[in-house]
């Protein structure tokens, strides 16, 4: 008997009464409850979405830790590190950091909190294959993605506030409308899709990204609340 989310295994000898199976069972239901369920989100959305202010909220609302792959990265290239040179090249020009480096770069990330309730991601998973490699590392460590918010903006409000983020962001990849442009270009052709990869699986839900910052946290916590009961 496997119980898969929790990955216990109960092996019955086929002699086994029916006493020892309601045994068995009790026991898998028991080990289901010791185990804290983490609270997982994708926080998705196209560049400009607003996906980063809305962690920031969430983080506090529900204990959780942000994990961010764009400020990883921009941290990285403050410190000039090796992970920071490389990402750099594809920033710059608005185009994905390779998948390899990606993933080994957020699966390290992860394991620095060694009892979290859960993580949001923020600008991960950006390809499917880097959906599916979330999930495989998730499940090595007994655990899964619960739900993936999806923050809908047309397409001229999303340039309209990369340009305007870029007077007090500093970052060179929005001060340059090509590469804005570039960077919704790259997450339509290989980003958007992720999206039915969650859906696929029941975890998806896309949220109105325009109204005030309020509105949209209302918006988010009220599907969130919804996978958490
Ligand atoms: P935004 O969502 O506004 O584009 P981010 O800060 O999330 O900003 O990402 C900035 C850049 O960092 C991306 O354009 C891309 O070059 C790189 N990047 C971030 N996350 C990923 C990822 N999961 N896979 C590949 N590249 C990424």
């Amino acid at each position: 008997m496997r119980l898969k989310k929790y990955n216990l295994f109960l092996v019955l000898a086929a002699s086994a009464d029916l006493d020892m199976c309601w045994l068995a069972i009790r026991v898998i239901f028991a080990a289901k409850q010791t185990i804290p369920r983490m609270l997982n989100v994708v926080l998705f959305g196209p560049p400009g979405a607003g996906k980063g202010t809305q962690s920031e909220i969430l983080l506090q609302r529900y204990g959780l830790v942000h994990l961010s792959t764009g400020d990883i990265f921009r941290y990285n290239i403050k410190n000039t590190t090796e992970l920071g040179q490389q990402a750099k090249a594809f920033m710059d020009k608005g185009e994905l950091v390779p998948d390899s480096l990606t993933i080994s770069m957020l699966e390290s990330e992860v394991v620095k909190h060694p009892d979290p309730k859960g993580f949001i991601f923020d600008g991960f998973p950006r390809t499917s294959a880097q959906a599916e490699a979330l999930d495989r590392f998730l499940n090595t460590r007994n655990t899964s993605i619960t739900c993936m918010l999806a923050l809908e903006v047309d397409q001229e409000e999303l340039i309209k506030r990369l340009l305007n983020r870029a007077i007090t962001s500093g970052r060179s990849d929005d001060a340059d409308e090509a590469i804005v442009r570039n960077r919704i270009a790259v997450y339509n052709r290989e980003t958007a899709p992720v999206a039915g990869y969650y859906q696929e699986c029941g975890k998806y839900r896309g949220v109105k990204g325009v109204g005030t910052v309020d509105e949209i946290t209302s918006r988010l916590c009220a599907e969130l609340d919804a996978f958490v009961q």
